[in-house]
């Protein structure tokens, strides 16, 4: 399905029915899978025959995920994972080795930092961590034991962004896989493999779900990285559930339509938030106020639905608004059709120092906004009462 638009590969691709001719893809909820006969097991076991054998090891409703995924970004192939962080850890592992060193974005979502930090360093892979934007930080971390360059762009709450391009070639000089955290914007409005990038990693528990109803992950990359990455999920198990795929494969359906509209409502909120006395300061991509503005707009398509905002009068001031919303969630999860609302500096990122807290800009009076798909005027009202 080369030639076809991306909003036809969404619904299209992947898709395959059973004998039944169902419409709507089915859920194989089935461990494992039988065989015509002793010699038909033999054979696929010795790979001789391809096939099911067992769903860690695959599942039609995931296959059916992972092509219509890996399309989407324009890869060569996928694997699932059982969620976002599973598909980080399985990169990793399949990609370095004892000895290997790693740089990797000091901007990127806390638990990453803490995967990294707390059990991939046992296994003694160096980490260095860079400022994202800073391509001469990056070219300076490397040193010849060096691997993977791991980051997120953009960044989230701040939106801080990276040349995906200009680090490619950073990545590709020095022999380097170049691994991109997609989740923030997913396949709809960035497609970094396109871009230079050798692996895509997703949490599809945010946009690509895009309702909150389950965990999901998925690395894409070309067929050998691939290969490594299930020899991983295969061996150590994160495989993803058929019913999760089966949300998540319903979920890349709408997902475009979804995209456009959570950016389309969280720049008319960034937009008011600019004329409110009470704020300091907008943070959101879409807006030309915004230094990454111009860099955004070559590499994405749209930017996305998360907007931060600072209010004068620090953790009390944010808090007083947070707590004065009736319609938003407070929750730190974000990529749902419901709006949320969120204390960076005592949530996502509550375990900083106040000077790692200060070198990140999350202030005491930061709050961010995952704009979900209600209508905006009524969004934009909630916030305003604590205002
Ligand atoms: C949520 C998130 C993750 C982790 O994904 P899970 O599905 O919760 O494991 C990783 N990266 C980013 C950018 C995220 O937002």
């Amino acid at each position: 399905m080369k030639d076809l638009k991306f909003d036809t590969k969404a619904i299209r691709e992947g898709y395959r029915t059973t004998q039944e001719q169902e419409h709507s893809e089915a859920i194989f909820l089935t461990s494992s899978f039988v065989f015509d006969s002793a010699e038909q097991a033999a054979n696929r076991f010795s790979k001789e025959e391809p096939g099911n054998i067992y769903a860690r090891f695959t599942n039609p409703t995931v296959d059916a995920f992972e092509k219509k995924l890996a399309a989407l970004e324009g890869a060569d192939a996928c694997v699932a994972t059982s969620s976002g962080m599973a598909a980080i850890f399985a990169s990793i592992m399949a990609l370095c080795e004892s000895g290997d060193h790693i740089v990797a974005s000091r901007n990127m979502f806390g638990t990453s930092i803490v995967l990294l930090n707390t059990i991939v360093s046992k296994f003694n892979v160096g980490i260095s961590y860079v400022d994202l934007g800073d391509l001469s930080q990056w070219q300076d971390a490397v040193q010849d034991n060096t691997k993977l360059f791991l980051l997120e762009t953009p960044s989230n709450p701040l939106g801080e962004v990276v040349d995906i391009t200009a680090l490619s070639k950073i990545s590709q000089a020095n022999n380097i896989l170049l691994a991109v955290d997609n989740a923030i914007l997913s396949p709809a409005l960035q497609n970094p493999i396109k871009l230079g990038a050798d692996v895509v990693i997703h949490s599809a528990t945010k946009y690509i779900d895009g309702q909150g109803r389950c965990l999901a992950g998925a690395v894409l990359a070309n067929e050998a990285i691939i290969e490594q990455v299930s020899a991983f999920t295969r061996a150590t198990g994160p495989s993803l559930s058929a019913f999760n795929a089966w949300i998540v494969l319903k979920g890349l359906d709408t997902l475009s339509l979804r995209m456009k509209a959570h950016s389309y409502n969280a720049l008319k909120l960034a937009t008011w938030l600019q004329t409110q006395d009470q704020v300091e300061k907008v943070h959101y991509l879409g807006l030309e106020s915004h230094p990454n503005h111009t860099l955004a707009s070559t590499q994405q398509s749209d930017f996305g639905g998360i907007v931060s905002f600072e209010v004068k009068g620090g953790r009390e001031a944010a808090f007083k608004v947070i707590n004065a919303t009736e319609i938003l969630s407070i929750t730190a999860n974000l990529g749902d059709t419901k709006t949320t609302i969120t204390h960076p500096a005592s949530t996502t990122h509550g375990r900083l120092t106040d000077n790692e807290k200060q070198q990140a800009n999350i202030n005491e009076g930061l709050i961010r906004i995952s704009v979900g798909l209600e209508d905006v005027g009524d969004v934009i009202n909630d916030i305003s009462k604590g205002l």
